[in-house]
C-alpha cells in the first residue's frame, strides 16, 4: 500500500473511531491469527451489580457492607464500584433522590461522612484490595488473596462462591481481623454486541480466546455464553503477556483486546494491542489501537480495514 493509502485508512479508522498509532499496527491487523479477549470490562460490559451478600459471622449485613464499601473506595475495579453502589443503595434506600444529579450529589456527600478511614491501602491486581480499618487488616478479593494470607474458607464460604461461579456471576471473599465474615456475589452482563462479534471472527478464519483473573468456572460459563472454547482463567497480569507469546510462538499474528490495567503487558506484548476507549489510561498507552466507541464490532472494522488496505483478502 501507498503512504496515501495508509492515510485514508488511518482517517477512515479515525470516522469509525478506530485510532491506530501508526502504519505498521495498521499494516499488522490483515494477518491476526488469534483475538485474545479479556474477559472483565472487554468481553463484558464492566458494569457489574450485587446479586447476593452472605454474612459467615455475626456481624450485621449493614456494618458488614460499610466494611467492605470502604476497603473498596479507592479501587477502580467495576467490582468495586458494584460493591459502592450496593451499600449506597442498602443504606438510603427509600430516602427518595429528586434528580440524577441529586442522586449524584448526595452519593458523593453521604459516602464521604459515611465510609470508614482507611489506612495502608492497596490493589492487587487479579486478587483484590487489602487495607487496615480500625487498624485491623481487612482483605476483598478472590481465594488466592484469602488463602495466601492464611484464612481458612470454610464449606459454608466455599459452596456459596460455586453456586455464584456455575451461573457465571463472580463471588468475592471479605476478610476482617483474620477471620472470613462474609462474600458478595456479582454479576457483570456480556456486551450486547459481544455473540456476534465471536462469531464474525470464526468465520473470518480468526480464533477467539479468552483470557481472565477470574476463576475457572466463572470464566467456563462465560466463554460458553459468548462462544469461545478456548478460555484460560485464573491468569495474573503477567500471566496474559505469556498466554500472547505462546500463541505467538508458530509465526502467528495475534491480537489481544482488554480495557485494564491488568491488560497492558499482554497488550504491549501482541502484535496488534486494541484498547477499549472506556478502558484505563495505562491500556490505552500499551496499545497499537483505541476502540472509542467501547464497542466490540469495531475489532472487525479494523482487520477489515488493514485486509482492505493491503489488499490481501482471503
Ligand atoms: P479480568 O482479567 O477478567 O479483567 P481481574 O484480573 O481484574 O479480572 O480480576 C480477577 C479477580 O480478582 C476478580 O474476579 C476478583 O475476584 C479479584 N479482584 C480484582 N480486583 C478486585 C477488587 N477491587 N475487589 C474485589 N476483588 C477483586
Ligand atoms: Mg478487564
Amino acid at each position: 500500500a501507498t503512504p496515501t493509502a495508509v492515510m485514508v485508512a488511518t482517517g477512515v479508522g479515525a470516522n469509525h473511531g478506530v485510532l491506530v498509532k501508526g502504519g505498521d499496527a495498521l499494516e499488522r491487523a490483515q494477518n491476526v491469527k488469534y483475538v485474545i479477549f479479556d474477559k472483565t470490562g472487554t468481553l463484558t460490559q464492566g458494569k457489574a451489580t450485587v446479586t447476593s451478600t452472605k454474612v459467615f459471622s455475626g456481624i450485621d449485613l449493614g456494618d458488614f457492607l460499610t466494611l467492605v464499601a470502604s476497603a473498596e473506595a479507592s479501587s477502580e475495579h467495576p467490582l468495586a464500584k458494584a460493591i459502592l453502589d450496593y451499600a449506597f443503595h442498602f443504606h438510603f434506600f427509600g430516602k427518595l433522590p429528586s434528580s440524577k444529579d441529586d442522586i449524584k450529589k448526595r452519593k458523593q456527600q453521604i459516602l464521604s461522612q459515611w465510609l470508614l478511614e482507611v489506612a495502608e491501602f492497596s490493589a492487587l491486581p487479579g486478587k483484590g484490595v487489602q487495607c487496615l480499618i480500625n487498624g485491623k487488616k481487612i482483605l476483598v478479593g478472590n481465594r488466592t488473596l484469602i488463602t495466601e494470607n492464611g484464612i481458612n474458607i470454610p464449606e459454608e464460604a466455599e459452596s456459596f462462591l460455586v453456586d455464584l461461579e456455575l451461573n457465571a456471576k463472580t463471588g468475592v471473599l471479605v476478610a476482617y481481623d483474620c477471620e472470613l465474615i462474609g462474600s458478595i456475589g456479582m454479576t457483570d452482563p456480556l456486551k450486547r454486541e459481544a455473540v456476534v462479534v465471536v462469531e464474525g471472527l470464526k468465520k473470518m478464519g480468526i480464533y477467539p480466546v479468552m483470557v481472565t483473573g477470574d476463576n475457572w468456572r466463572t470464566a467456563q460459563a462465560v466463554a460458553k455464553e459468548v462462544g469461545i472454547e478456548d478460555v484460560r482463567a485464573e491468569v495474573m497480569p503477567a500471566g496474559k503477556a505469556d498466554v500472547v507469546r505462546s500463541l505467538q510462538k508458530d509465526g502467528s499474528v495475534i491480537a489481544m483486546v482488554g480495557d485494564g490495567i491488568n491488560d497492558s503487558p499482554a497488550l504491549a506484548a501482541a502484535d496488534v494491542g486494541m484498547a477499549i476507549g472506556a478502558g484505563t489510561d495505562i491500556a490505552i498507552e500499551a496499545a497499537d489501537y483505541v476502540l472509542v466507541r467501547n464497542n466490540l464490532e469495531d475489532v472487525i472494522t479494523a482487520i477489515d480495514l488493514s485486509r482492505k488496505t493491503f489488499s490481501r483478502i482471503r
